[in-house]
């Protein structure tokens, strides 16, 4: 493979971009070398800027679980754009994705659209303050819940990949709001509720958390959040930005049986374009401006476009109903395979995997939270991540990443994926 273009364009983006990116994991920092500049996707396929042609399990990390440039989404986005692109008034298409977005997912009521899944998780934890007159949230260490001041402590792949677990900026003020547990252990989080009493707004957790890894709840993890959030006053924040729309219609709660208070989304549900949303019964959400004091905006929120593109996707998942087993079965096929092949060429690992998210650790001692998913070695991932990609595989330039398995996806792309990673994991 050559990196010719990538590696003109990357030197030309440096000039003008810091670190020549729009996001940090999109640079090679963890990996070395230069990233790849992307001219096009079809389905399962990247092709770079210099002709090669890559699987994809990043999927723009995680929105596109039918694959790229997925007709329907792809023609109601054009046919929208005629119409005009944004209007700041409201449009019919919103109350149809919101519709069906209530009526896919349960405990939730009303729903509001925002641009990013940051913008959710922020605006939910608002909301929670607001509702709850608390001013302290629990995050555990490891999740990511986007870049807001109160989620940037031990936030999980993104900021571990550049070893900045707490970003500089984030005022003392902030941060003495965010309170630290570790994930799957709830006596932990006991004892941070017994030490803050009536203080605390919410629990925000990815509940399958997708920024360390993959790494799914241990059995009772969840129940038990959620009985010490109803026994404290304390309101329970599912962030589904990842998991939502990807591991069942109805997310997490679905898939466990679990009843959130207020859930946050993003990736999917935009189908490519950038959007975010939370939601709640109807009582937490009549809070928000302007029917409530907790005020949340957006110019561009809820664009017809966006709103097009997720109504679009949604609808083709709410259509589909076999398509989660389906995603579920490609993975499983290819966490079999991963693991023969690493197990043959004697490679010392770990894999974790639920639903379409699968990810590979390079230790051999279970990886259940942040501290865990910390052991993997560094420098077998390097090697594995460069010998992928000059196999033409894909996957993110971290060890801190899930990959996502798309639809598009077809077994001989997975036993390809499979031969590539048994010839790579004879170089370690
Ligand atoms: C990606 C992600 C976010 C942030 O979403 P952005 O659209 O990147 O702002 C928040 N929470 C989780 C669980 C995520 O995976």
């Amino acid at each position: 493979m050559i990196y010719k273009r990538s590696s003109q364009l990357f030197a030309e983006a440096e000039k003008v971009i810091p670190g020549g990116v729009n996001s940090p994991v999109r640079a090679f920092k963890a990996v070395g070398g230069t990233p790849i500049f992307v001219k096009s996707a079809k389905g399962a396929y990247l092709y770079d800027e210099d002709g090669n042609r890559l699987i994809d399990y990043i999927n723009s990390w995680g929105p596109m679980v039918l694959g790229h440039a997925y007709e329907p989404v792809v023609e109601a986005v054009i046919e929208k754009a005629k119409l005009g692109t944004s209007f700041g008034m409201p449009t019919e298409l919103e109350t149809q994705i919101a519709a069906l977005a209530v009526a896919m997912v349960p405990n939730i009521d009303k729903i509001r659209f925002v641009n990013s899944g940051t913008e959710a998780c922020m605006s939910a934890v608002r909301l929670a303050r607001g509702f709850t007159k608390r001013d302290k949230i629990i995050k555990f260490a490891g999740c990511y819940h986007g870049h807001s001041d109160s989620f940037l402590i031990q936030a999980g792949s993104g900021a571990m990949t550049f070893g900045s677990p707490n970003s500089p900026g984030v005022t003392a003020g902030t941060a003495k709001d965010t309170l630290l547990a570790t994930y799957n252990d709830l006596q932990n989080v006991k004892t941070v509720i017994g030490a803050n009493p009536n203080e605390i707004a919410a629990i925000i957790v990815e509940p399958v958390a997708g920024n360390m890894g993959c790494i799914p709840p241990v059995a009772g993890f969840l129940e038990g959040l959620r009985d010490l959030c109803t026994a404290n006053g304390i309101l329970l924040i599912f962030d589904e930005v990842m998991t939502g729309f990807r591991l069942a219609k109805g997310g997490v709660q679905e898939l466990f049986n679990i009843t959130a208070d207020i859930v946050c989304f993003g990736k999917v549900i935009g189908g490519g374009l950038p959007v975010g949303a939370f939601a709640a019964r109807e009582e937490i959400m009549n809070y928000l401006a302007p029917l409530g004091p907790v005020y949340q905006a957006g110019t561009l929120s809820g664009n017809p476009l966006a709103m097009a593109a997720g109504l679009a996707m949604l609808e083709s998942l709410n259509n589909d109903p076999a398509i989660f087993q389906r995603l579920a079965e490609k993975t499983a096929y290819l966490h079999e395979g991963i693991e023969k092949v690493l197990k043959a060429n004697n490679v010392i690992f770990t894999i974790n995997r639920i639903g379409s998210m699968i990810s590979v650790h390079f230790d051999e001692s279970p990886v259940v939270d942040l501290k865990s998913a910390g052991k993997g070695d560094n420098e077998t991932f390097k090697k594995f991540f460069h010998g992928l990609v000059k196999e033409g595989v894909y996957i993110a330039p971290s060890a801190y990443e899930t990959w996502f398995i798309t639809d598009a996806l077809t077994y001989e792309d997975l036993d390809f994926t499979i031969q590539a990673i048994d010839k790579v994991s004879k170089t370690f």
